[in-house]
């Protein structure tokens, strides 16, 4: 099966390539993942458990990060199909920016699974979690707090589908609500490349809009919770205000021990990463996207196209249910009490 895939022969030439993840030397498959912001907490987790997979199955682990840059995402993936990648696990940075990469390791039969975030192309095998789910999720724990009065939208990056499907979920719980005036929709924006310094920023321009007069923050993750409850904070409004996020990491379940976070949506990124090692390895090994165990089709992204995919299911974890990530051993309980 393997000698389907052409060998490039840019190996050991004298180009020079971008500093890439280390290798682990074995007998099976290369992976190659292509990071687009590991800076975010989450990602760790996730590139350990694809680690343990390949590793298990005696495969190599080869990894570059974009570090939010889509041009460098995209020689990222070059470097990696030179470097002898057997499949791809792609976290794309920009959703368009990405495609010429993802089509190169295509036209070089080298499979790709689009990891978490959606490469909307029929040849990728998509797999994340129900992405519009956590944003219903996010807004009933912050609706159940707060359910009247003037809501402020923290999206995640325009580049990332991810953040439409967020958004469309909270819509879909607050719309009744919006449209029965009980809730008010006093600010919305996208936060660029999802980094909390301008989650924060836009959040005080939305309190300044509205002179303080904010009820609720839907915010699209723990990152950009973190900037916006640092708004807040600065208006001595920390703690009054509901706010959501997701990832459960560990700053954001010690605010939701603290108070100051009302939920954060916990996806349990070690079963993503297991499972995307466990399809990349398949794929590499000849299998077609529709024999991967679990697949179903799916066609809601934004062109409709029909695609062959995965989702896991998140958990909602607020302050009534935090032994749950502690119990898993997804977060210590030290962490997740300090300075509590
Ligand atoms: C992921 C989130 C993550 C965000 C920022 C999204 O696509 O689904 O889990 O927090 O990107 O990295």
């Amino acid at each position: 099966m393997m000698t389907r895939f052409t060998r490039r022969g840019l190996l050991g030439s004298a180009l020079a390539l971008p500093a890439l993840g280390a290798v682990a030397q074995g007998r099976g498959p290369v992976i190659g993942v292509s990071w687009s912001n590991f800076q975010e907490e989450r990602w760790k987790t996730d590139e350990a458990a694809i680690q343990a997979a390949i590793r298990a199955a005696g495969g190599s682990y080869l990894s570059a990060d974009a570090q939010s840059n889509p041009g460098k995402q995209l020689t990222d993936i070059e470097s990696l199909l030179a470097r002898g990648a057997k499949a791809l696990i792609v976290l794309a940075q920009d959703a368009a920016a990405v495609r010429p990469g993802v089509q190169k390791a295509i036209n070089e039969g080298v499979p790709v699974v689009g990891y978490d975030r959606l490469i909307e192309m029929p040849e990728v095998f998509y797999l994340t979690f129900d992405n519009v789910e956590v944003g219903r999720m996010m807004a009933r724990s912050v609706l159940a707090a707060k359910p009247e009065g003037n809501y402020a939208f923290i999206k995640g990056s325009s580049s990332d589908p991810n953040a439409d499907f967020l958004f469309r979920g909270s819509m879909e719980i607050l719309k009744p609500h919006i449209d029965a005036g009980r809730i008010r929709n006093v600010g919305e924006a996208y936060t660029d490349g999802w980094l909390p310094a301008n989650a924060q920023r836009n959040m005080e321009q939305m309190l300044t809009r509205n002179n303080n007069r904010i009820d609720a923050v839907v915010a699209a993750n723990d990152g950009t919770a973190g900037g916006a409850i640092a708004a807040l904070a600065a208006q001595g409004l920390a703690g009054s205000v509901p706010v959501s996020g997701q990832d459960a990491d560990r700053a954001a379940l010690n605010r939701i021990a603290a108070g100051t976070q009302t939920v954060t949506i916990w996806k349990d990124a070690r079963e993503l990463g297991r499972n995307a090692a466990e399809i990349a390895l398949r794929l590499a090994g000849g299998a077609r996207l529709a024999e991967v165990p679990g697949a179903t089709t799916w066609n809601e992204g934004p062109q409709r196209a029909r695609m062959t995919a995965r989702f896991l299911a998140p958990v909602p974890v607020t302050r009534d249910n935090l032994g749950l990530v502690i119990e898993a051993g997804w977060a210590p309980r030290a962490a997740v009490c300090q300075g509590i």
